[in-house]
């Protein structure tokens, strides 16, 4: 399958891959963090702000009508590519908003004292501390999913911990550290028979894998669109249509209202009730160019490159010394975390630079799951399509150089 395109080609659709970092030719294995973009992404973003740029839904001359219908064709765009109804995806600002949206409209008018919101020891933090600030306002508890040693998710422990106190269980697709790729739909299949209800993190799997969120039986779904080809600042969160009726808006203001009196206000119906003030319509434009760039190469594709990617990098990762890869679950996306004995993951990150290799260091964003593993810190290089074997080679060389130095 991955053989049929020819990835040179693609990777040269990134004009910033072909840059220079310290007099070396660029590394970029940072694509957890954020993805870089095709031209033809930044191309649609630049056209937009050159012939169409005007305000959505408020003007009807010529150029209002062209900057809603491709505003709306980016939200028809993203529902395809999750296999979703447009009507029920509401635009935001990344996964960070969506899932503070389901924490302060779903979950704070239901949650009491007495309930319990699940999480799991993988969670980004934001998909834990909304739920903590919910959980101080109304009195539930906060319960955790812990893994194993392949830092896989104990399902076992996981549904026996489905009481029925549960109310709510948040949980990544895919973890951004280890990159373990959560079974999503037997864990919602378990959580719906006990009438849980289940918001899923899916920032890390959108950009790797095809999704069909309708299909996964899930109540809520995050995605962010920097992770996948699109601008920052662009994102969706899927949701059952009886939750998105139900729910109160978040934001107040233009745009979410069908009419306003002192008396008081009628808001609109979802997805827009949710969608107050002016969005980040360029933005959008943007990843509905993501969504047709990453839909062109074909997402079953893209998964099997990073498959081959994520092989080869750990078989070269393992043999440098003193190396420690944390998380080997079964199924796995492109994502590495890693120690080296005796070295700062900083330090091993500031030399890797020098090298022309950009990779992250630091808590990535899960303080509990740092606290698992007993370390504040670890190296992680992500890897995406456009990444090639070579650059991969030179990263494990690179980091045996550099290993040698702090040695
Ligand atoms: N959840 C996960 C698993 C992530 O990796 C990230 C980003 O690093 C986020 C949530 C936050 O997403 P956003 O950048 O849209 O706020």
């Amino acid at each position: 399958m991955s053989e049929a395109i020819d990835w040179a080609r693609v990777r040269a659709d990134f004009p910033l891959l072909t840059r220079e970092v310290h007099g070396r030719p660029l590394i970029y294995l940072d694509s957890a963090n954020t993805g870089q973009k095709p031209a033809a992404v930044i191309e649609a973003v630049d056209d937009f702000y050159r012939r169409h740029n005007a305000n959505v839904s408020r003007a009807v001359h010529a150029l209002g009508s062209e900057a809603t219908e491709a505003y709306e064709g980016a939200r028809r765009k993203l529902a395809a590519f999750l296999n979703v109804h447009a009507n029920d995806l509401v635009l935001c600002s990344g996964t960070t908003f969506a899932l503070n949206l389901v924490a302060y409209s779903w979950a704070l008018p239901r949650l009491k004292a007495g309930d319990a919101i699940l999480l799991t020891r993988m969670e980004h933090h934001a998909n834990i501390v909304p739920w903590q600030i919910v959980a101080q306002r109304t009195g539930a508890v906060i319960r955790v999913a812990e893994i194993d040693e392949r830092g896989e998710l104990d399902l076992e422990r996981l549904f026996a911990q489905m009481t029925p106190d549960v109310k709510l269980l948040a949980f990544t697709h895919v973890s951004n550290v280890l990159g373990t790729v959560n079974p999503a739909r037997e864990i919602c299949r378990e959580a719906r028979r006990r009438g849980i209800v289940t918001v899923v993190d899916g920032s890390q799997a959108a950009p790797h894998r095809a999704l069909d969120v309708a299909g996964l039986g899930c109540d809520f779904y995050a995605i962010t669109g920097h992770k996948m080809a699109g601008p920052t600042g662009t994102g969706a969160l899927w949701a059952r249509r009886e939750h998105l009726e139900a729910m109160p808006p978040f934001l107040g203001g233009g745009e979410m209202i069908r009419e306003v009196r002192f008396e008081g206000t009628v808001y609109n119906d979802p997805p827009h009730r949710f969608e107050a003030g002016t969005p980040n319509i360029a933005g959008f434009v943007g990843l509905g160019a993501a969504v047709d760039y990453l839909s062109g190469i074909g997402m079953a594709a893209i998964e099997a490159r990073e498959k081959e990617l994520l092989a080869h990098a750990t078989a070269a990762l393992s043999q440098v010394e003193g190396l420690r890869i944390l998380g080997d679950a079964r199924e796995k996306a492109a994502v590495i975390s890693f120690l080296v004995e005796g070295a700062h993951a900083h330090d091993l990150a500031t030399l890797l630079d020098l090298e022309g290799v950009a990779v992250r260091s630091g808590h990535h964003c899960a303080h509990p799951l740092m606290q698992h593993y007993g370390v504040p810190a670890t190296c992680r290089a992500s890897f995406a399509f456009y990444n090639t074997v070579e650059e991969i080679d030179r990263f494990v060389e690179a980091l045996q150089k550099v290993r040698r130095l702090l040695a």
